[in-house]
């Protein structure tokens, strides 16, 4: 004497299985307490009497695989709890076909994998970009500095264009590619490589100090690279 499925109640388009407050057995079989039940004529049911019992839960969560599963079943539900205090029920997770959630799962794979190729490939472009950039840096040294070791010039360059590092040549002033961040960029990279600038600072010698007595020494290798001869 089971109840026809369309007393079933549903919620928009699909059917409705409830996770009961209370402890409750299934007036067809017998079956309890039920962690999940329908409602037929008013009357709980267990999963397997609503014909229901061969769906797997999916808890809610993600999006992309909830739809896909439920697009993917023949049959689903939405398993809903009834909230006391909003006086409401609340949408708990959904009830699909395995096969259709297996299906969704691999789809959400293969999208997730879309993405990492993807970001592979930003990377990669960003990557050319900041080499294109390194170059033209390197090249503005050279215009600035003629004397100046192409390859002490693509040093610098590169230490200045690092991504994400905020040195001079990530900068705004930088980017452009101003005869003022360049010239900043080399004065920085002399100061540590051409001068005892990091060993005063080792020394504990503050670093105004430590920039006055290497600014000479700063000037002369600039002078050295040819500032201001070309
Ligand atoms: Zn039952």
């Amino acid at each position: 004497m089971a109840l026809p499925r369309s007393t079933t109640p549903a919620v928009g388009t699909g059917l409705v299985v409830f996770q009961p407050l209370k402890r409750k057995r299934c007036a067809e079989c017998g079956a309890g307490p039920l962690s999940l039940l329908t409602l037929e004529g008013g009357g709980p049911r267990c999963l397997d009497c609503a014909d229901l019992g061969h769906l797997v839960y999916l808890p809610r969560g993600d999006t992309a695989l909830t739809r896909r599963s439920r697009e993917g079943s023949a049959l689903s539900a939405v398993v809903v709890r009834f909230n006391r205090r909003k006086s409401r029920y609340e949408r708990q997770g959904v009830l699909v076909e395995e096969a259709a959630l297996a299906l969704a799962e691999q789809r959400c794979l293969a999208d997730a994998e879309a993405r990492a190729r993807r970001r592979a490939r930003d990377a990669v472009r960003r990557a050319a970009r900041d080499e294109r950039f390194a170059a033209a840096f390197a090249e503005e040294i050279l215009r600035l500095f003629p004397r100046c070791p192409p390859e002490r010039a693509g040093r610098i360059a590169a230490h200045a264009s690092v991504r994400g590092s905020g040195r001079v040549g990530r900068s705004a002033a930088g980017q452009a590619l101003t005869p003022r961040a360049v010239t900043a960029a080399v004065i920085a990279a002399v100061r540590h490589t051409e001068t005892e600038y990091d060993a005063l600072l080792m020394r504990g010698i503050p670093r105004g100090e430590a920039r006055r007595r290497i600014a000479r020494g700063v000037e002369e290798t600039l002078r050295a690279w040819g500032r201001g001869t070309s």
